[in-house]
């Protein structure tokens, strides 16, 4: 009786951990809680937080170089306004696209922030790194690319990358392919194949379908694509298993927002799971959702904790990776499993 709970017990819990052995993190802009979002040294952290990927938003510059960056404008985690105060446009932001390389260099970077009602930089999260604190600068794709393999090769690990083609059609409304611009950056990296450990993933489905079509075999290489999905009506049809199956002819996976896994409206008593998951596993796609944070106020109330947050994602709706800007407590949630 008890040899038989006892390896009853021992099966389950081998099932159990083989299950979270293959569930990924996603390093969402490196170990972003802690350090100033999409810096090196965030990269590093991430890396050594034991992330399997590394994240990274990818823009390009006036002069054509791709660099990894969030948002389309700087003024948010730059001293841009600064120093380049007559570069605003007329909306008074100031676009990335607007400068140089050598430009976006001069910049420091920080914690993301915004002006009170007095002009007064309020941080955004107030718990996270300082503001204007030490020194952090721009840096190109192919840095954080050349510092991932740089640590996959000192450490002997084989750590993956997770870039995103930003706004293609703003880009291309700026003259800018940025999309063929990376795929040729990645494939002068090494990333050639589906084997290798990087997955490509944007919002813009039909940039998305183009990268499949045209561009991947016009420069000889397949990579695993990622369909984002936000919340917003555009995306509504992804939802629907027409939209699913359609998806799944381009893509390898989803990275949803993670109110289209777990709806806002469930509650403790009450957890409304979508067939979002489900579709997409029917569709041979993995699903990744967006972004888990465990800050103050970002844990949704139908978890207890950022734990129970990633227990119900992870082993209730059965997601396969999640964008985290604590790469640590996922790293440690799941080996605990
Ligand atoms: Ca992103």
């Amino acid at each position: 009786m008890t040899l038989m709970s006892g390896s009853a017990f021992a099966a389950d819990t081998s099932a159990r951990s083989a299950e979270a052995e293959q569930k990924v993190v996603v390093a969402h802009r490196g170990a972003s809680a802690y350090l100033p979002e999409h810096t090196l040294p965030a990269v590093a952290m991430a890396y050594a937080m034991g992330a399997e990927y590394m994240e990274q938003d990818v823009i390009m510059t006036r002069d054509d170089q791709l660099i990894v960056w969030h948002d389309l404008t700087l003024e948010r985690t730059t001293d841009v306004a600064e120093r380049f105060p007559e570069r605003a446009r007329e909306n008074g932001s100031f676009y990335v696209i607007d400068f140089d390389l050598d430009e976006l260099r001069q910049l420091r970077l920080t914690e993301g922030f915004r002006l009170d009602e007095d002009g007064e930089q309020v941080s955004n999260y107030p718990s996270r790194f300082p503001l204007w604190q030490s020194r952090f600068q721009v840096h190109t794709l192919a840095e954080q690319i050349e510092m991932v393999q740089g640590m996959n090769h000192s450490t002997g690990q084989d750590i993956g990358i997770y870039p995103e083609i930003k706004s293609p059609a703003f880009h291309r409304e700026h003259g800018k392919d940025i999309s063929t611009a990376m795929v040729r950056e990645l494939k002068r990296f090494g990333y050639t194949s589906k084997d290798d450990p990087i997955f490509l993933q944007t919002f813009d489905f039909d940039e998305l379908r183009r990268v499949h079509d045209e561009i991947f075999p016009a420069e000889g290489v397949e990579l695993p694509l990622i369909q984002l999905i936000g919340g917003g009506a555009a995306y509504q049809w992804m939802l629907e298993p027409a939209g699913v199956e359609e998806v799944a002819r381009y893509a390898d996976g989803l990275g949803p927002h993670y109110s289209l896994i777990i709806d806002d409206d469930s509650t403790m008593d009450n957890l409304i799971i979508t067939d979002l998951v489900p579709l997409a596993h029917q569709h041979g796609m993995e699903v990744h959702p967006y972004t888990f944070r465990a800050d103050e106020g970002m844990v949704p109330p139908y978890a207890r904790d950022f734990e129970h947050m990633l227990e119900l994602f992870y082993f209730e709706a059965d997601v396969d990776g999640v964008f985290t800007d604590f790469p640590d407590r996922v790293v440690d949630f799941l080996r605990a499993r």
